[in-house]
């Protein structure tokens, strides 16, 4: 049985996550704001419909899928430990971050890449991203509103092939620096693509991903299901899923019927019955 100081530390733990997502979420509103005022794409108000949910949503992914993610790469790092394929993990080890760094990002994103395209394709899968896809009007804080299993699903599929190129230190430990550094920048990156802003970088557009570039990826018209990349368009530009042309989506949203509420959005992928056409 847990006793009451134990009870109390992990209290105070959890109380001191929700303090620093706060600050987090404070600064990430003192950006995007500001931001989305100046540049609006489309006509918007601060406290649109759903903004209560994708802000529950806020602090849910920010703290649910990392700590459940943890079990995971922390077992796969401990099979992978003292294991050296060919001597390849020690020759990748000894390579310096200049190196790793960008490799750690390009192989994530080929797994986020082919995670992300199968659930599109899956029905399983679709049911918990179809969440994400529900929005109809795109904006920074909707970044946050996906279903929990739906991020792990995702972020394992990345982080699981960064550990077994060898690109992260089989320690036991999520917090690899090189891993850390690719999840703190994508996370921010992955704001500033939803965002609400009428902002192209011209021939960029094809090496990184945009707000453009993702906003096609929720367009709810013929041509969804494309741009899966998180970061680099490159993926789908070589297996044929870009889609980037000069003007904007005419409509955002999904034809899967998706709950309106916070518990309806958590709660109904996970219960039986047929899951939704993609
Ligand atoms: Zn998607
Ligand atoms: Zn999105």
């Amino acid at each position: 049985m847990t006793d009451s100081p134990q009870l109390v530390r992990h209290a105070l733990i959890f109380a001191e996550d929700v303090g620093r997502m706060a600050v987090w979420l404070v600064l990430l509103v003192a950006i995007f704001v500001p931001l989305e005022k100046l540049f609006a794409l489309h006509p918007a108000k601060i406290w649109r419909k759903q903004v209560g949910i994708d802000l529950g949503w806020y602090f849910i992914n920010s703290l649910v899928p990392a700590a459940i993610m943890a079990v995971p790469l922390a077992f796969l790092a401990r099979v992978l430990h003292g294991v050296d394929p060919g001597g390849l993990y020690s020759a990748v080890a000894a390579w310096p971050f200049w190196l790793k760094f960008p490799l750690v990002f390009l192989i994530n994103d080929f797994g986020v890449y082919w995670a992300h395209r199968a659930a599109h394709v899956i029905p399983f899968l679709w049911r918990f991203h179809a969440v994400h896809h529900s929005a109809e009007h795109l904006d920074w804080l909707v970044n946050t509103r996906a279903h929990p299993f739906d991020l792990i699903f995702t972020r394992l599929a990345g982080l699981g092939l960064v550990y077994l190129c060898g690109l992260a230190s089989a320690t036991g430990s999520y917090l690899d620096p090189n891993v850390a550094l690719v999840s703190i920048i994508g996370t921010i990156w992955s704001f500033f693509i939803h965002a609400n802003v009428r902002c192209r970088l011209g021939p960029l557009e094809w090496l990184i991903s945009t707000p453009a570039f993702h906003h096609w990826h929720h367009t709810n018209d013929e041509h969804r299901d494309r741009n899966f990349a998180a970061i680099f368009p490159l993926y789908d530009r070589v297996f044929g899923t870009a889609w980037l042309p000069r003007h904007w989506p005419p409509v955002y949203g999904t034809d899967t019927k998706v709950s309106h509420t916070l518990t309806g959005q958590l709660l109904d992928p996970l219960m039986p019955g047929d899951p939704p056409k993609p």
